[in-house]
């Protein structure tokens, strides 16, 4: 039988993106010895990838993408391609076989895989992870495309998306952790039924020798254990379970042994939610073999990644916190728990069809102010108005305004939006820069 290698370079293939991934699997293919690649961009192609292409005799078309994909006998996606385009849905519809760069780099590498998905602490419980097992190196979304270390002996942990696993097909990571799932990404998955399914996938090739690592106080996660091959283990901050706190200390509970870890007030990261990510990692990485010594170290010293309820500053008594990473409902609600004093509210951003009323009773507890601003303020501001008073805004600078002019001594901002940035910025760093730059700019 013909190797995966062997039968991918000797047909045209089409890669359908042309950002790091895209790029990462062109590549790749290129060094296997693929001689019929076509890239297609809907954008348009920087010079240096042009340049790029050409030195690789690589095919392309910027601008859009159209019926020369179709000649194709296999196509590649790149990570933000949606399968539900409906020119993705035409190629599968003329039955042409389409993968994801995830799946192309997997069936290259050499080393084990610890991969992460849920609706929110992806990134976070990566980096902790990352810290606490000295020999990965963490990858996908968050680091290199996988397609990068083809033929390397190495070992990854993977932050994985659901827009990735709806186009694997063998990817089987021998660790796979699910956080937590509530509604996101509703401008893409058309059902959150869909979404759920997809993040299924992760642990869809799973043997007995794998390991699935679910969040057990999750109803939907909880659930993943019902039809899994792997070994499940679950985290809990309500049960005594794998990995669970007893007397303010994190424990693990592994074949009958206990290991206590460090204490909840040793932490340096802050919020109910980052308890959850603290046992989510220690499980994963103590499964996979990390030392005690260098779980307990990480989560003395990790103090959390930028952008996610990161403090700015303090002017006259009010704290500033920047969330910008919040990009759905669900990272506001545990933003929102993680303070308990006065909370002004700065929220909004890109219509992503998102239901907000989960976050009434917590905004009702403890949110004294909303500010609203963004493509979605006309629905946030139904769904909000009468609740608590309400400021809507035209822009962050003036959110930041409002937010100096009303807030009173020991109160506390928090830059929370709750959907994601395109509606004004690039991406949700900028959109946490220019919060970040309003803040600091305020002269007192
Ligand atoms: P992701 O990579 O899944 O987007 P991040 O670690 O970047 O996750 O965090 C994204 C947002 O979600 C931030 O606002 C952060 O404070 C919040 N968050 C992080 N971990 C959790 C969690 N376990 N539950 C709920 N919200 C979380």
């Amino acid at each position: 039988m013909k190797s995966f290698k062997e039968s991918i370079i000797s047909k045209k293939i089409a890669v359908i993106g042309a950002g790091r991934s895209g790029l990462a699997a062109v590549k790749l293919l290129k060094k296997l010895g693929a001689r019929h690649i076509f890239l297609s961009e809907r954008d348009i192609l920087s010079e240096s990838t042009k340049v790029f292409l050409q030195k690789n005799g690589v095919q392309w078309e910027e601008g859009g993408h159209t019926s020369r994909v179709f000649n194709a006998d296999v196509v590649i996606l790149s990570p933000g391609v949606n399968v539900h385009n409906p020119f993705i849905s035409r190629l599968k519809e003329v039955s042409i076989p389409i993968f994801g760069e995830l799946e192309l780099g997997y069936r290259f590498i050499d080393g084990k895989i610890v991969a992460v998905t849920g609706t929110n602490g992806k990134s976070t419980v990566v980096s902790l992870i990352a810290n606490m097992l000295k020999d990965y190196i963490p990858a996908g979304n968050i680091g290199a495309p996988l397609s990068n270390f083809a033929g390397m002996k190495k070992n990854f942990v993977l932050e994985v998306s659901s827009f990735q696993l709806m186009s694997i097909q063998s990817f089987r990571p021998d660790i796979a952790v699910v956080l937590n799932i509530d509604q996101d990404h509703l401008d893409w998955h058309p059902t959150i039924e869909e979404y759920i399914q997809a993040k299924k996938r992760i642990y869809e090739n799973q043997g007995p020798e794998d390991i699935l690592i679910l969040n057990l106080d999750d109803p939907i996660t909880k659930s993943f254990g019902e039809d899994a091959r792997s070994r499940v283990f679950y985290f809990s901050l309500k049960e005594k379970t794998n990995a669970y706190i007893d007397e303010d200390v994190l424990r693990l509970y592994i074949y009958g042994r206990v290991y206590p870890l460090v204490k909840v007030s040793e932490l340096k990261l802050v919020g109910v939610h980052n308890l959850y990510n603290a046992l989510a990692s220690s499980l994963a990485s103590f499964l996979a073999g990390a030392k005690l010594d260098d779980i307990k170290r990480t989560l003395l010293n990790f103090s959390g990644l930028p952008h996610r309820i990161e403090f700015v500053r303090e002017i006259r008594g009010v704290k500033f916190f920047n969330d910008s990473k919040a990009t759905n409902p669900h990272a506001v609600i545990w933003a929102l728990k993680s303070f308990d004093t006065d909370v002004i509210l700065i929220l909004g951003g890109k219509e992503k069809h998102l239901d907000y009323s989960t976050l009434i009773n917590d905004v009702r507890k403890r949110a004294k102010i909303l500010i609203i601003f963004g493509e979605n303020a006309p629905s946030l501001e139904k769904t909000f108005s009468g609740l608590v008073p309400l400021y809507r805004v035209n822009s962050l600078k003036e959110a930041v305004d409002k937010a100096l002019e009303i807030a009173e001594s020991g109160d506390i901002v928090l830059f929370s939006p709750g959907t994601s940035s395109f509606d004004m910025f690039k991406n949700y760093k900028e959109r946490g820069e220019r919060f970040k730059n309003e803040v600091r700019r305020i002269n007192l």
